[in-house]
């Protein structure tokens, strides 16, 4: 029967630990982290993850600044902005909240952010940093499931890891660093995607299972080998009209099927999700304390 990960309690002892480190600062006579965000146009759900954002700031003793821009914004017009945060002295981290308009290509945006105030880990020069195992800014979904492992002393030397996705902001970076010669890494590592083959026999084979396709409750307990260790980052929001919200969020794991089955399982919500964000609160401390890049 599987043990329950709770990512609710374990972001909740991290969120403690930074923000004794903020006020540690402050009493040491410097300034309080500053995190900005960008913003472009008034898609609903990117609305609701910044808004969550400056909530965590304001929680943490953070300062916050949101940048709103009109979807009709030039790609030039937004690049600007980011070179004015860039020169900043008193701005630590920079995130450009994705999606952007279609008339925009985000690699362009992301290139532009100094790799220093990059604290969503989504710069070439990090990513690449990240592989080379030279310190970088890891993103931030990623380095929760890292937290996780690492908090529930969960054993990753030598095991069969199997991500299943292979976005940039989750699966790729999830293969790299489980597989790197790391405390939490050195697994057997395979990577896959909508166009592999015998899915169900390569999950089979997994020893820590790491979900993010985003297809809700796609993997069921045939996937499953028995004492898998389940890491399941879909999020997924389905309607349901038996909740006040009018919608209900599934993972892309069927959790009641597997659970007995598995050693380990994040649960959905209140396993990788609650992460997420602390570890951006993370990353943007590091880059106060310029202790990626002194
Ligand atoms: P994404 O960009 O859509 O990528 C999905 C990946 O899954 C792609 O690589 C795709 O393959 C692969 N895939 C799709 N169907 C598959 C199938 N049937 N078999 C094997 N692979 C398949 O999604 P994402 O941004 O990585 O997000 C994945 C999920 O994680 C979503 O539910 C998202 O909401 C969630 N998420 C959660 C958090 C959090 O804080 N908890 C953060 C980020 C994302 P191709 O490359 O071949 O298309």
């Amino acid at each position: 029967m599987g043990q329950i990960i709770d990512g609710k309690q374990v972001a909740e002892s991290m969120k403690s630990a930074i923000a004794l480190e903020v006020s540690e600062l402050i009493n040491a006579g410097k300034r309080p982290p500053h995190l900005v965000a960008i913003l472009v146009g008034n898609n609903g759900a990117s609305e609701t993850y910044v808004a969550n954002k400056v909530k965590s700031c304001e929680e943490l003793g953070f300062v916050s600044t949101l940048l709103r821009l009109p979807p009709t914004i030039s790609e030039n017009e937004l690049l600007d902005q980011v070179i004015k945060i860039n020169t900043n002295s008193e701005m630590d981290g920079l995130i450009v909240q994705l999606p952007l308009p279609d008339h925009i290509n985000p690699d362009r945006v992301m290139e532009t952010i100094d790799p220093r105030k990059d604290v969503d880990g989504f710069h070439p020069i990090n990513i690449g940093r990240m592989a080379k195992g030279l310190p970088a800014y890891i993103s931030a979904t990623p380095q929760g499931v890292l937290d996780l492992l690492a908090y529930y002393k969960i054993e990753t030397a030598g095991k069969h890891c199997v991500v299943v996705g292979r976005s940039q902001i989750v699966g790729l970076p999830m293969s790299i660093l489980m597989q790197r010669n790391h405390p939490i890494g050195n697994c057997t590592v395979t990577i896959t995607h909508s166009k592999t083959k015998n899915l169900i026999e390569i999950c089979q084979q997994a020893d820590i299972l790491i979900a993010a396709l985003g297809k809700p409750e796609f993997l069921n307990a045939t996937y499953v080998k028995e004492g898998a260790v389940i890491i399941d980052v879909g999020l997924t929001r389905i309607v349901d009209e038996t909740k006040k919200s009018g919608f209900s969020l599934k993972g892309d794991v069927d959790f009641n099927d597997v659970f007995e089955k598995c050693s380990y399982i994040t649960p959905v919500p209140k396993g990788v999700g609650p992460m997420t964000i602390v570890s951006l609160m993370k990353n943007t401390l590091l880059a106060a304390k310029c202790v990626i890049y002194p």
